[in-house]
């Protein structure tokens, strides 16, 4: 296995000079070496074709011992030198302090084609940031991420990306339910790969420590490395890259919105710098479309991270990062500005996403009334949001004028489809039908740019936790399926016609389904 390693972070940051894992808190410096933790019977349950070849890697290498060794932390490559990150967070809204990489290993970065790549192992032991846990990852959550974060780069959302999944042969206490049932669980590692998993949380730990020395080398290192389109390092640029990394974590939750993704845990340490979706936890995807919605179990009370907030809380970070860059910049003015300009931003950004997944090209003042209609008798019965956008594209008033028709597959219920909840979408649909006729596309055109923003497949939870509960029992041949399906989310495919269906009745309140926890 030949890999073009060019490490950057662990070459010109400052290191932590203590070695060894003992929990301490790391002071300036941007990460501490760390050694992967052998596992008892490494076994590779899937692997990433494109990321091989995006990594300059060939399928003759993944049949290697090394391979196998490597990405279940069981080998350290010649001339590379792990480390765990130091960051902190806030968590739920709280400054949580020194949080760090307890269960995230950085093996090295890898050059080719003129990109750079950063590749970690998710659950390969303990950290100094590792606090009172034990560093290690469960198969129900490694699937999870291993497939979504697959899916969410094929479906058009910045994302990190997963390069393999395999089991470590270690057995993992979890109390999955925080309800004192813990059990124990297959161990795995997932290999994840991106540009840069830095966080907000990176840069929020200098400044709260008020070390501006070293948070300035982090930040002029960034901008070297990975927005050195931005110019040399100085107090405009750090207003530019202020700017830059709101405009891509906007970019990112528009995108979230667009597909019905909730992230579950926006806590400032999950935020990538590059506006990358990273992290894979307790995340979910909407059925039934409902703003208030959230998978997270932890967060059921305050649903902080629901659905409809997800674009307030995208601020809310923004303004946690501003913080800690203002040591640098020592004016608020310009922050404020670009945290103002997310708003409207925003909201344009939001509205013109919106009309695309309608179909609509022209901008008509009226839209946003339409859309904001929409959303609410979207929200009178139980109507499964990726269908009903699916199903919208067919909507040909020339042919006929019964949208209930063509969406009726959407409903949960429909028999709850009468009286008022009937006579609200019918008012719609004809609101929609007027609004259609202003467009000059043909209804074939329309269907087919609607068909490109509106997926027909994705990562329902029931789905993933069928490819979990198969994998449990050593079958990893739903991992596959849907691997391959959720590379093309917005191809009909109709050989995968069986998961293009509303959520089956016994997943609504099932364990890992609708329900789930950071436990992971
Ligand atoms: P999360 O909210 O899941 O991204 O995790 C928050 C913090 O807890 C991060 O610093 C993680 O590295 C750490 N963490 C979560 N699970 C574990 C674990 N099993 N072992 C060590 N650290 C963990
Ligand atoms: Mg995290």
């Amino acid at each position: 296995m030949k890999l073009n390693i060019k490490d950057k972070f662990n070459t010109l940051l400052p290191a932590d000079p203590i070695l060894g894992d003992s929990r301490r808190q790391v002071e300036q410096a941007c990460f501490s070496y760390v050694t992967p933790k052998p596992t008892a019977k490494p076994e590779l349950l899937h692997v990433a074709p494109e990321m091989l070849n995006t990594l300059g890697l060939s399928e003759a290498d993944v049949k290697s011992d090394a391979f196998l060794n490597v990405i279940t932390g069981n080998a350290v490559l010649e001339g590379t030198k792990p480390y765990a990150m130091c960051y902190g967070g806030h968590q739920f809204g709280n400054w949580a302090g020194q949080l760090g990489d307890g269960r995230a290993i950085n093996l090295c970065e890898v050059e080719h084609n003129a990109k750079n790549w950063a590749l970690q192992l998710k659950g390969a032991g303990e950290t100094p940031y590792s606090r009172s846990a034990d560093g290690l990852a469960v198969l129900r959550s490694s699937v999870r991420e291993y497939l979504c974060s697959e899916a969410m780069y094929h479906l058009g959302v910045p994302t990190t990306r997963a390069l393999s999944l395999a089991l470590s042969g270690d057995e993992v206490l979890r109390d999955m339910l925080y309800d004192g049932n813990a059990a124990y669980e297959k161990g795995a590692i997932v290999c994840r790969v991106a540009a840069s998993f830095l966080r907000f949380g990176n840069y929020q730990i200098f400044a709260a420590r008020q070390d501006t020395a070293t948070l300035k080398t982090l930040v002029d290192y960034t901008i070297n490395q990975h927005f050195s389109h931005l110019g040399t390092p100085s107090k405009a640029t750090y207003i530019a890259f202020m700017k830059t990394v709101s405009e891509r974590t906007l970019d990112m939750i528009v995108h979230w919105q667009r597909v019905g993704f909730v992230h579950g845990v926006m806590n400032t340490d999950n935020m990538s710098i590059l506006g990358l979706t990273i992290d894979y936890g307790p995340y979910g995807w909407l059925e039934g479309y409902d703003e208030g919605w959230t998978p997270n179990t932890t967060d059921r009370q305050h649903k902080r991270y629901r659905y409809g907030n997800q674009p307030n809380m995208g601020l809310w970070n923004l303004l946690q990062l501003a913080n800690a860059l203002y040591p640098l910049v020592e004016e608020a003015e310009p922050l404020e500005a670009i945290l103002n300009a997310y708003k409207t931003d925003f909201d344009r950004a939001s509205l013109h996403m919106k009309r695309s997944k309608l179909g609509l090209e022209l901008e008509v003042a009226e839209d946003s009334a339409l859309i904001a209609e929409l959303e609410a008798v979207l929200q009178l019965i139980e109507t499964d949001m990726t269908l009903f956008f699916r199903t919208l594209s067919a909507f040909n008033p020339e042919e006929s004028t019964d949208g209930l028709a063509t969406v009726q597959n959407a409903f949960y219920n429909p028999e709850a489809l009468k009286a008022t909840v009937k006579i609200a979408w019918e008012n719609w649909f004809k609101a929609y039908a007027a609004r259609l006729k202003k467009e000059t596309a043909t209804f074939e055109e329309r269907q087919q740019r609607m068909c490109a923003v509106n997926p027909k497949y994705v990562l329902r939870n029931y789905m993933a936790q069928r490819a979990i509960d198969a994998a449990e029992q050593g079958d990893s041949s739903l991992i596959d399926e849907l691997f391959q399906m959720l590379k093309k989310p917005y191809d009909e495919q109709p050989e995968y016609e069986k998961w293009y269906a509303k959520r089956p009745d016994w997943a609504r309140h099932k364990v890992g389904c609708s329900m789930l926890s950071c436990s992971s």
